[in-house]
């Protein structure tokens, strides 16, 4: 059923429900005001009779002013005739209560023994009720007046009676009243008739109604229905200030508000869509191995480089616990998974990996944690990166610039060696011909011996390819081992190192001949930067986590516009230069977790700063 049928029919049973209340209280009000009325009358009617009928009782003689009394019967009489419906009145003298002096009165009327005790003096008493009437006639003596309703032969009757204790009297009046009644009836069957006839009228003037009342919503559903299937240009046209006005102006701003929002959806939504084939696109296309394994190492999602790096299908992949990781890394994988477990960000990690066919190879991997939006891990996401070759390409670049800093370094060893040879030769010499034992010679010519030693051996770690092996060393007997070499080469360019160790132990994990190639490097640069010789000052100091390593000199210095680009291979200002050392040295320090910082000023000289970490 519609709004608009239901607001009608409402309003109908509204309409109705105040006519029928209308006609049941007009009903109502006209029969009491009526029994008002002809309780007045009968009021009236008594008084004027029972003082005429006194008057007429006193005895002759009386006093002269009072006129002479009416006939009460008379008046009654008359009373009658211009009163229709007053039926019949008598007027009694009540018999004494106990009295038995005036029970030789009169009875009463013919039936009305039984009724009322007393004498009827005029009038007639025809009209009684059963067993009320000498009840109410001592109650009208006491207190002067009582009214009952009656029905006798059909009618509606009332009867009043009346009693005037200073004459002796009592008036009874009995009025019919169905006549009356039957005019209201009538007025209320006229008003129900003409409401019924009405009615129609009513419902049609109700339905008009609804229709003005539901049209402005109606206006509002079509809107709201516009606004659901997602346009929100035509706002409502607000020209009331009601509620049905406030409601269309809250609805257009809704609207236009949703406008704003699903425009914001959309555009975050295609944002979002974009993005997302990006990053698939990424995915699919890297030569990045990628893949994402649940808490438990379960496989969740793997890309195309995962399936040829590894050798295993998508298919084969989700849903498993793939054995990639070679039992000589499992150590490290786990201890790498706690870190991101304890919320720590990992650096790239060298290690190795294992593919289906067994076969093991060198990797770069970077795992980092996938959080949901409390902040717990969900995955781990890995990107591995088959470092096979470029670490191929680097051991050779290494050799290379070896090979290079092994051969200028052979002309610096060759002298210092042929410097104790020298003096071994000539104690040798001496001694052949005094042949005696010299102490204090021999122990120059051990000393001597010993220092080439180091400088043969110190020149063979470098020369020989090692396997890397990292090992926890002191940093400042490093520098130490690689100063004995080079002093020397700088000795011969008029050159001093000035070294401050710290007292404590700087003690970082590396491979010793690594770190050895690369202070040759940086100290070699420096001593080829003063050309005029100097101070080279070489400081090694331990800090909370880090051991810094810090060589200043005080040479030519580097062009600004040269400072980013050293660390690419074959920059170099040198005419018989690699171009190689930084770059060697930067990646060597990258592997050890470390960081390795140029400042130079032209003129002025360079400042090599060093970070690695430290090992507690
Ligand atoms: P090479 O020494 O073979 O030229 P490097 O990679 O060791 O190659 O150095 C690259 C360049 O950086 C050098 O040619 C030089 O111009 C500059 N350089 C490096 N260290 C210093 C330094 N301490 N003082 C001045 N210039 C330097
Ligand atoms: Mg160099």
């Amino acid at each position: 059923m519609s709004f608009k049928i239901r607001l009608t029919l409402i309003l109908s049973t509204v309409v109705m429900i105040f006519q029928t209340l209308t006609v049941i209280v007009n009903d109502y009000a006209m029969r009491v005001n009526l029994k008002r009325e002809v309780q007045e009358l009968m009021h009236n009617i008594s008084a004027s009779v029972s003082e005429h009928a006194a008057r007429k009782m006193r005895p002759a003689g009386g006093t002269d002013e009072d006129s002479p009394g009416l006939d009460p019967a008379a008046l009654i009489q008359e009373f009658q005739s211009l009163h229709r419906n007053i039926m019949e009145i008598a007027v009694f003298r009540p018999a004494e209560e106990g009295g038995a002096g005036s029970s030789s009165a009169q009875e009463a009327g013919n039936a009305a023994s039984q009724e009322l005790t007393g004498r009827l003096l005029y009038g007639s008493y025809d009209i009684h009720a059963s067993g009320t009437d000498s009840a109410d006639l001592a109650e009208a003596m006491r207190s002067g007046e009582v009214y009952r309703s009656l029905r006798s032969g059909g009618k509606t009757l009332l009867a009043g009676t009346f009693g005037f204790p200073e004459s002796g009297l009592a008036v009874r009046i009995a009025a019919d009243l169905s006549p009356m009644y039957g005019m209201i009836r009538e007025t209320r069957n006229y008003q129900i008739s003409l409401s019924v006839l009405l009615l129609p009228a009513a419902v049609a003037i109700n339905y008009g109604l609804a229709y003005v009342l539901i049209r402005p919503l109606r206006q509002i559903l079509g809107k709201v229905d516009e606004v659901a299937s997602g346009r929100f240009d035509t706002p409502l046209a607000v020209n009331r200030k009601d509620e049905t006005g406030q409601l269309a102006e809250r609805i257009n701003a809704m609207a236009k508000n949703l406008d704003v929002y699903t425009a914001k959806l959309k555009k975050a939504f295609e944002e979002n869509r974009s993005m997302k084939e990006h990053l698939e696109s990424i995915i699919h296309h890297t030569t990045d191995a990628i893949h994402i394994e649940d808490v438990n190492g379960v496989l969740i999602r793997v890309n195309p480089a995962f399936e040829q790096m590894f050798g295993w299908s998508e298919e084969e992949a989700i849903g498993r616990n793939l054995p990639i990781v070679p039992e000589s890394g499992m150590k490290e994988e786990l201890e790498a998974r706690e870190a991101l477990l304890a919320g720590q960000m990992l650096p790239a990690r060298e290690t190795i990996r294992r593919r289906k066919d067994g076969s093991c190879f060198e990797v770069s991997v970077t795992t980092s944690a996938i959080r949901d939006r409390n902040g717990v891990i969900q995955a781990f996401a890995s990107i591995t990166r088959d470092m096979t070759n470029r670490n191929k390409m680097d051991e050779l670049l290494r050799r290379a610039e070896k090979l290079n800093t092994v051969g200028q370094l052979a002309a610096g060893v060759a002298h210092e060696i042929r410097n104790p040879l020298t003096t071994l030769r000539g104690f040798l010499q001496l001694q052949q011909q005094t042949n005696k034992l010299n102490q204090r010679h021999i122990d120059i010519m051990l000393s001597e011996l010993d220092r080439i030693n180091l400088i043969v051996s110190e020149f063979l770690i470098l020369a020989k390819p090692q396997a890397t092996k990292f090992r926890i060393q002191d940093v400042r007997f490093i520098l130490g081992d690689v100063i004995s070499l080079l002093d020397s080469q700088a000795h011969l360019c008029n050159i001093v190192f000035t070294t401050s160790f710290d007292s404590e132990p700087c003690e970082v994990a590396c491979e010793e001949n690594h770190l050895k190639q690369v202070f040759i490097n940086v100290l070699k640069n420096a001593i080829e930067a003063m050309p005029k010789g100097g101070e080279i000052e070489i400081d090694a100091r331990k800090q909370p986590g880090w051991i810094v390593i810090t060589i200043r000199d005080h040479g030519v210095g580097i062009p600004e516009d040269m400072i980013p680009k050293l660390g690419d291979p074959f920059v170099t200002s040198k005419e018989s230069g690699t171009g190689l050392g930084i770059m060697i040295s930067q990646r060597i320090i990258q592997s050890h977790q470390g960081t390795m910082e140029i400042r130079s000023t032209v003129g002025k000289g360079t400042t090599v700063t060093i970070n690695l970490p430290a090992v507690e």
